[in-house]
């Protein structure tokens, strides 16, 4: 009877963080769901929240607190009895998590997730806070059998865990371990696993896809394993984010190049260009790497679409520097841009730098930054205006508007197609025109077949 009451709770999960910690959450909703538990969407109409934390630079923190304070404050008038953090901030904290927020019931670290169901259950019954580490929490783990938060036509596909590169400003390798590939019959299985259940476009990610088989001595292991993804009948996209620039190779270009399924869209952190700076960020490209590799993406790829993610205000980085910087991003003109300030990590060796660049010169460079790369976007939106895309429908609303992506925008960070009189379902392709932009996102018909 008593066992029956518990698993009648209601649970509301907050999934927080990067599509890796969505890969994560996604799990740990399907195994609360699996153990009989009810899941509501907002902490103010379930018993326990569960709050899956990123924690790796200071805003994911900032952000993963706010929620903390909303569930403790949802707590506190009696709507919500436990509150659990899970994930990398409790990973990273661990019991100090206790100290940086009041209320919290459970901290949960990575290598407990497949037991959330049953922590659940435990910290319903206790009466005093409880911390949930495993001993060895860097294990790979199997993440088949998901509840999966977006629509089931796309997912990720997790295939290795951690990062060997200790990026001098980086905290996951702390926090996530050393790299560990996914055994390749377990990512080709979990891959099965997800077209079955409707998935056309499976985005490739992991600290750094390109690694992908080195721990195992597999040689061109992302290769091999693409080619065998491509032999998946029903899978339509593959996607490959976060390629370390230094691990893409001649084998890989020609791969993408020369296959019918992977995108060509690449998503290639390169954090800066300075060499100095690449240097202390304890990158290995130098700037003339960067530029040979762009270019030599373009000629082998002409249609390549690119992204990157960078870094501005990192230690000693010097107005010429940003600048030098600034230049790379309107030569090459990526196609999207996520940037960062720089944030002094505690346990990174980044945040003992000296010249430690003041708050409003980040926030000016991340401004000056921002508004180049707006210019390139918005000019090359408006090249595609009159032109036609294939589209992947994602949503459609109740007036026919729907909202889709073509093969050169990412789920969830990039812009997306706003889709006038969609008659197409969700999950279908439709060809169609573009007829106008709003802000990054691109305004479309569909075209009659
Ligand atoms: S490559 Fe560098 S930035 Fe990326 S996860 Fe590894 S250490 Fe961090």
């Amino acid at each position: 009877m008593a066992k029956k009451k518990q698993n009648n709770a209601i649970i509301c999960f907050v999934a927080l963080g990067c599509p890796k910690n969505i890969v994560d959450s996604e799990k740990m909703l399907a195994e609360i769901a699996q153990a009989g538990f009810l899941i509501a969407a907002e902490p103010e109409n379930a018993d326990v929240v569960v709050i899956n934390t990123c924690g790796f630079i200071a805003p994911a923190k900032d952000e993963a607190l706010e929620a903390i304070k909303h569930a403790v404050h949802c707590k506190l008038n009696g709507a919500v009895k436990k509150v659990i953090v899970a994930g990398c901030l409790s990973e990273r904290l661990g019991r100090q998590l206790f100290d940086q927020a009041d209320g919290i019931d459970a901290v949960v670290g990575l290598g407990q997730r497949d037991n959330i169901a049953r922590i659940i259950k435990k910290t319903i019954l206790s009466k005093q806070p409880a911390t949930f580490l495993a001993q060895s929490p860097h294990k790979i783990s199997d993440d088949r059998d998901r509840l999966l938060i977006g629509p089931r036509h796309r997912a990720y596909l997790r295939i290795s865990e951690g990062c060997n590169h200790k990026c001098s400003f980086c905290t996951i390798p702390a926090i996530r371990g050393s790299f560990r590939s996914k055994p390749e019959e377990l990512v080709l299985a979990e891959a099965a696993e997800l077209v079955s259940a409707g998935a056309i476009e499976l985005n490739i990610i992991a600290q750094d896809t390109t690694h992908y088989g080195r721990d195992l001595k597999i040689k061109n292991g992302l290769c091999k394993l693409l080619q065998t993804l491509e032999q998946i009948n029903r899978l339509k996209w593959i996607r490959l984010m976060y390629l370390c620039p230094a691990g893409i190779d001649e084998k890989l270009i020609e791969t993408i190049a020369t296959s019918e399924k992977i995108v060509h869209y690449l998503d290639i952190p390169i954090q800066h260009v300075n060499s100095k700076i690449l240097r202390a960020m304890r990158r290995t490209d130098t700037k003339d790497q960067l530029q040979q590799l762009i270019e030599k993406l373009r000629s082998a790829i002409p249609d390549c679409l690119l992204r990157t993610t960078v870094i501005v205000g990192f230690p000693s980085e010097t107005d010429r520097q940003f600048d030098e910087l600034l230049d790379f991003i309107e030569w090459v003109e990526f196609d999207a841009l996520g940037c960062f300030k720089f944030y002094p990590e505690s346990g990174t060796g980044a945040a003992e730098m000296s010249a430690q660049v003041p708050e409003e010169v980040k926030q000016q460079r991340l401004d000056e930054l921002m508004l180049t790369q707006q210019k390139i976007a918005f000019a090359k939106n408006k090249k595609r205006i009159g032109g036609k895309l294939t589209c992947l429908v994602d949503s459609v609303d109740d007036e026919g508007i729907g909202r889709g992506r073509f093969y050169g925008q990412a789920p969830d960070i990039d812009s997306i197609c706003i889709i006038q009189n969609c008659s197409a379902k969700s999950g279908h392709f439709i060809d169609a025109k573009v007829v106008g932009t709003k802000d990054y996102d691109l305004l479309v018909r569909q075209m009659e077949s």
